[in-house]
């Protein structure tokens, strides 16, 4: 299917509207049912997503399976070639997905929305490149015996993506499923179904008809049936702590891996050497104020050195509240909505939560005051001081703009304090100490550390998590090897 640029979101997420993507082309979900996707803007309609449901996973995976089987014979770097060529033309959409995006999920397009979408576009040029890498080895196993091993391709994957930032996400399952030879069955989330269907249908001029196929729906009712489908022989899961122990327990029972990236509780150790002014901006990044908060990897736990914490703080604040809350489509806006009203809630619950733990709290940044958003989701940052380590606020992943900032004497204490969490995903330390740096990177209990910088999912960088932050890497050569592919061993007798 041709595909014509459309710039107006509005018109593109109607255009979308009420189908699944299978076999190359739109699908009416088979039950016939569809449901609301809201502005969160403004909390009016822009489309209504297929609900799909079993029939649908049921007639996506049978169509992927079939398609698999010749996609998985074509040579590797030729289907790298044409994954890469998805990159390259998904590139030239980035204003168009930037819009998108904005629409659907609230995010700023200036300093979020579109810079995601031109990440999704590097990915798949990142992984197409990487094709010829799907190779084995040879073992001196015995010189009677040719012995070696290949990589195959494990089949159909299925791929549960979540709204905060559901383009990388499911490019880095998608690219690498594909180069090595798997096809793909997608189910977007519910608050951005739009976006991701307008990837697949980009990619379908590019792609043979029935690797790439996106469903959307509800979790239990959509997901559910892809994880627990027969023929799903690998899933891989951005989401919820909880949500991920289902998916895993469904997969065990069908005994199929899964790679799983599930919350965060990132801390960030600015020690009393650290440049300020460079660990302020790095909390800004890091806590990712301008997503309102919505990141696995938000530096939500920021532990400042006692000699710098109330400058440091001031600084933090100053910043914060030069930040402008507006229409995420609007290019002057820095932060725009929270998801929906259900999380809002949630966020607004642990505000109040903290106020009541005892930590002193700094609201910060000012609400739109244009009558037409007076129904979006926004809500004000929050830096939380004087929070005690076991408090809930300190301890649960809020997914929301606020931060918990801690005072320390010692290198140790705040050490400890940072790996006092059940999460393990990111962590980063501010100093200028060669030593202080290398000890915190040993020592700091994460899959992502950085020292005096706080870099997002690159590609070619292993992402990923330890304890509750999940299971397995994404991002790189060693997640389309390890996670999307099998390694056969092979023996010929030469006697
Ligand atoms: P959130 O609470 O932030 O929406 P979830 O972990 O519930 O996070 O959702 C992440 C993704 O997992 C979404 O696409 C959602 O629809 C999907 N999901 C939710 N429940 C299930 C389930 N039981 N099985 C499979 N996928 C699910």
């Amino acid at each position: 299917m041709p595909v014509e640029m459309e710039l107006d979101p509005f018109v593109l997420a109607k255009s979308l509207s009420g189908v699944h993507l299978i076999d190359g082309e739109f699908v009416a979900p088979v039950n016939g049912k569809t449901f609301d996707v809201l502005n969160p803007a403004t909390g009016k309609s822009i489309g209504q997503a297929a609900e799909g449901d079993k029939d649908d996973v049921d007639h996506a995976v049978m169509v992927a399976k079939a398609a698999q089987k010749s996609w998985a014979e074509r040579p590797a770097r030729e289907r790298g070639k044409l994954v890469a060529e998805c990159g390259r033309v998904l590139n030239q959409h980035v204003d168009e997905l930037g819009k998108l995006i904005a629409l659907e999920s609230g995010k700023a397009l200036r300093t979020e929305s579109r810079v995601e979408a031109s990440v999704l576009a590097d990915m798949f040029v990142f992984y197409g490149g990487l094709a010829s890498e799907l190779k084995g080895e040879t073992v001196p196993f015995n010189p009677n015996m040719m012995t070696m091993t290949t990589r195959e391709p494990v089949g159909v994957v299925g791929a549960i993506i979540p709204w905060n930032v559901p383009l990388l996400l499911m490019a880095i399952k998608v690219a690498p499923a594909l180069v090595a030879g798997n096809s793909v069955v997608v189910k977007s989330a519910e608050d951005t179904p739009f976006t991701v269907l307008r990837v697949c249908q980009i990619m379908q001029q590019i792609l043979p008809k029935g690797v790439l196929n996106i469903l959307s729906g509800f979790g239990p009712g959509c997901g559910g049936p892809l994880v627990e489908h027969k023929d799903v022989k690998k899933v891989s899961f951005t989401g919820s702590v909880e949500t991920g122990r289902t998916v895993y327990r469904a997969a065990a029972e069908k005994l199929i891996p899964v790679t799983l990236e599930l919350g965060g509780k990132s801390p960030m150790i600015v020690m009393d050497d650290a440049d300020l002014e460079k660990a302020v901006a790095g909390a800004i990044g890091g806590m990712r104020f301008t997503r309102q908060g919505q990141s696995c990897t938000a530096s939500s736990r920021i532990l400042v050195h006692e000699k710098l914490h109330d400058e440091f703080v001031s600084r933090l604040k100053d910043r914060v509240n030069a930040l402008k809350m507006g229409n995420p489509l609007d290019e002057s806006t820095d932060i725009g909505t929270i998801i929906n009203a259900k999380q809002r809630a949630k966020v607004c619950k642990y505000i109040e939560l903290g106020s009541e733990e005892g930590a002193t709290k700094h609201e910060l940044s000012a609400l739109p005051d244009d009558p037409e958003l007076a129904d979006g989701q926004y809500v004000r940052p929050v830096i939380f001081t004087d929070v005690k380590p076991d408090s809930r606020i300190a301890r649960e992943e809020i997914f929301g703009p606020v931060a918990c900032v801690f005072k320390f004497k010692t290198f140790e204490e705040a050490l400890e304090l940072a790996n006092d969490s059940d999460f393990g995903l990111a962590a980063t330390v501010w100093t200028t100490n060669l030593k202080t740096a290398l000890v915190a990177t040993k020592r700091l209990e994460a899959g992502f550390v950085q020292v005096n910088q706080n870099l997002v999912v690159q590609p070619n960088l292993s992402y990923g998590g330890i304890k509750l932050s999940g299971l397995g890497r994404e991002a790189s050569l060693e997640s389309m090897l390890e996670h999307f592919t099998h390694k056969k061993t092979i023996i010929l007798n030469m006697e």
